[in-house]
């Protein structure tokens, strides 16, 4: 009996607790323009001074620019620094995860909910040098609380469509299936979530990516449409309003990869 009760004060907190809870809007990032199968390709949780440097050398070797949604907390270890600077000079978008990756629907006063995305756009723009406009909730979390909370800084949830839980499946070869089998078998436009700070990333990343080549290749034969990759810049200059594209430009000189990469899609 007494169990009984304690399990459905449990269950009553819970529901109390996700009585708002929402699902963020799918296809995350919009429909396909090209009517290709398209991916976008974001990393969360880092930077990782050990494993993101890998993560950047395949997307190189394949010419992907993405969007890492970083936690401030992160840029408190000085090897941090210099991944941000690589990150940026290779031609990647650097967005807000918050500060210490808390769940902004479970931290009970709203004040440290907002601190949470507040402390971390600051901490990452000071880094960064320049202006957060992504941002995306850790855990994807969606309530009121967050709805209104990105209302009143006039910033949208950057989701996602395909989680391989990489994090939690552990194994290279597991998540590198279930990645080629969503990423095989995905119309429209999809967006990736990874994670730069994991071992199975770092490992699975460049085996996907040579998988996309081949299986282009193949599709180029059947004459079947291919994957289309989109560039974190072209959905930045496609999806956010003109203003906020003047941060882009006005990027230092020394980081000439992303300032040239945002002015091959600028009229
Ligand atoms: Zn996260």
């Amino acid at each position: 009996m007494k169990l009984a009760s304690v399990a459905l004060i449990g269950v009553l907190c819970a529901f109390t607790v996700h009585a708002d809870a929402k699902a963020w809007p799918q296809p995350a990032a919009g429909p396909t323009m090209t009517g290709d199968p398209e991916l976008i390709f974001t990393f969360d949780d880092g930077p990782d001074p050990d494993r993101t440097p890998f993560v950047l050398d395949a997307l190189a070797k394949h010419h992907i620019r993405a969007v890492f949604f970083m936690v401030g907390d992160r840029l408190a270890n000085p090897k941090a620094k210099p991944i941000v600077d690589r990150i940026l000079r290779e031609g990647h978008i650097i967005a807000n995860h918050t500060m210490k990756h808390g769940d902004l629907c479970r931290i009970k006063e709203d004040a440290k909910a907002a601190a949470e995305i507040d402390d971390g756009k600051r901490t990452i723009e000071a880094a960064a040098g320049m202006t957060m406009v992504w941002f995306r909730a850790p855990y994807g979390v969606r309530c009121d609380r967050v709805d209104l909370m990105l209302l009143e800084r006039g910033i949208t949830h950057f989701h996602w469509d395909i989680d391989p839980r990489e994090w939690k499946r552990g194994a290279t070869k597991k998540t590198l299936e279930y990645l080629e089998k969503q990423v095989g078998r995905m119309t429209g436009r999809n967006v990736l979530l990874l994670h730069d700070i994991k071992k199975v990333t770092v490992e699975a990343l460049p085996e996907l990516l040579d998988w996309i080549d081949v299986e282009n290749a193949r599709r180029k034969e059947l004459r079947l449409r291919r994957i289309r990759i989109i560039q974190s810049y072209e959905l930045a200059a496609a999806q956010l309003p003109p203003g906020t594209l003047d941060w882009m430009q006005s990027i230092v000189p020394s980081r000439d990869g992303l300032a040239k990469a945002i002015a091959s899609v600028l009229p």
